[in-house]
């Protein structure tokens, strides 16, 4: 079984923001008072929901689920839906999205139910600068939120770090030493035009092409590029030779991959957004509720699936796109 799309692209990834809070506020993401300070319990899907709709997605033929946010980690019990997904036989890859605030304590856990890797954001390693972009975000503590991944066994453990010119740009290098350093994954992002600061963050859009350009000058010919375009979506990987660091250089803005999309979102309200720069959505939470069969989404889902957009229009487009929150796309 596969969900193809319109285009010809299987869908076989999910991501599922379980929440749009955060402990965090990073600026280019949320407000400072947050979103939906009112919103109520009801609104969002349960965990047994959300365990409904992936397990008809994996039934289809989806094998990768990744949990994000907001800031999954401030949903009590989340090992309780890892639990349930866990259970899913066709569920090859469970993964998962955070800003590793509490990740020292729950990352045994999240082992133990079947997140084996996990994606961690830090824009800087200078903790005062860290703490302002964060809004009052704590280094140290994502910094043991990411040995206790490595410690447990979690692999990849992959760090996302938004490039933002005049900002965070001097960090670079010191990132890319770090990286070497830890032995893992450093992911360079380019700003996008959504989240808290709209389009003005793209007055800090740092290129891809710029940042691998920096990289390079850095750790000269040990850079070796490791996968093709077409199979690393809006990727581009790089080993760094003679260590086990890793670089991506993650250009969803200046070079679109939309051709190779495998994904939709699930947001925590229940709807499925189908692009993550276009407006295209099914919202999946309110039929559930009203009692329709599994047959019944599933028919649901592939009926969705058919108004996937070709691709976004971020680059051509910056000042005509709609508002839209992070938190609940899930990045
Ligand atoms: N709280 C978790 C975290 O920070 O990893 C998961 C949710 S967060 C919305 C997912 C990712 O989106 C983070 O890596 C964050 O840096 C990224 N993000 C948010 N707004 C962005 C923007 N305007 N441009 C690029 N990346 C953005
Ligand atoms: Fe929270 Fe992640 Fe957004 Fe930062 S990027 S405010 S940690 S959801």
């Amino acid at each position: 079984m596969a969900i193809i799309d319109p285009f010809n692209r299987t869908i076989d990834y999910i991501r599922v923001s379980v929440t749009d809070r955060c402990n965090y506020r990073c600026d280019y993401c949320m407000p400072e008072q947050g979103y939906h300070p009112d919103g109520t319990h009801k609104e969002y899907l349960s965990y047994e929901e959300i365990a409904r709709i992936v397990g008809a997605f994996v039934e289809l033929g989806v094998s990768k689920v990744r949990l994000t946010g907001g800031e999954p980690l401030v949903r009590k019990q989340l090992t309780n839906l890892t639990g349930m997904l866990n259970e899913f036989e066709g569920l090859k890859d469970l993964s998962l999205s955070t800003n590793a605030h509490h990740l020292d304590k729950h990352a045994q856990e999240l082992f133990d139910t079947g997140v084996r890797r996990v994606n961690v954001s830090m824009d800087s390693l200078q903790p005062k600068k860290f703490e302002r972009i964060t809004r009052g975000g704590d280094l140290a503590k994502v910094l043991a939120g990411i040995d206790k991944a490595i410690e447990v066994g979690m692999t990849p453990v992959k760090v996302n770090m938004v490039v933002m010119k005049g900002n965070n740009d001097d960090e670079i290098e010191s990132m890319t030493d770090w990286a070497i350093e830890k032995g893992i994954e450093l992911r360079f992002i380019e700003t996008m035009p959504i989240g808290a600061s709209g389009i003005a963050i793209m007055d800090q859009h740092y290129k891809a092409e710029d940042i691998l350009q920096r990289v390079s000058n850095h750790v000269g010919a040990r850079l070796i590029e490791s996968e093709s375009k077409a199979a690393a979506g809006p990727a581009r990987h790089y080993q760094i030779e003679g260590t086990d660091a890793k670089i991506g250089i993650i250009s969803a803005v200046s070079q679109h991959f939309c051709e190779s999309c495998n994904r939709v979102r699930l947001t925590a309200r229940g709807v499925l957004a189908l692009c993550l720069g276009q407006e295209d959505s099914v919202n999946l939470r309110d039929p559930i509720r009203a009692g329709i069969s599994d047959d019944e989404l599933k028919a649901m889902i592939l009926k969705a699936i058919e108004k996937k957009p070709e691709r976004h229009f971020f680059n051509e487009n910056v000042h005509n796109i709609q508002f839209r929150e992070m938190v609940s796309l899930g990045g």
